[in-house]
């Protein structure tokens, strides 16, 4: 049988080029929500990764040597800041110093969350829930 398929599918993780640590895979989609001028790239199905670490300029990467700095997203990127007025969930709105001014604001997201009305993929540039991201 041939082993073209696997060989394709991109890995979940991969090191980012610059700060050598290693990060999940995100859908290209999420890229094309966050990009200034997503046009301009020749993006394919897959084989993308966002780089969280606040000290590296790296939003995304690829598998084959792109590297997508946090300078060309149109979106704020809140995991590269460090200050309380930092958005952490990008669904409702909700900054750092909001969820931690009212703990009940985490409770309605966990809610919303369940109901299905978040849209994490598309609205959060890491592609993922924010909830992780909330002060417990
Ligand atoms: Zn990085």
């Amino acid at each position: 049988m041939s082993q073209c398929c696997s060989q394709n599918r991109p890995a979940r993780k991969l090191e980012c080029p610059i700060n050598k640590h290693e990060y999940v895979q995100v859908a290209v989609k999420t890229l094309l929500h966050h990009l200034k001028e997503p046009w301009n790239y020749s993006l394919k199905d897959h084989g993308y990764y966002f780089c969280n670490a606040t000290d590296c300029d790296v939003a995304y990467f690829s598998a084959d040597g792109l590297i997508i700095n946090k300078s060309e997203l149109r979106t704020p990127l809140a995991a590269k800041e460090e200050c309380e007025e930092r958005m952490i969930c990008y669904c409702f709105g909700i900054s750092l110093a909001d969820a931690k001014a009212n703990p009940a604001i985490k409770n309605f997201v966990i809610q919303q969350t369940k109901l299905g009305n978040c849209a994490c993929e598309t609205s959060n540039p890491s592609g993922r829930c924010c909830l992780k991201d909330f002060p417990s």
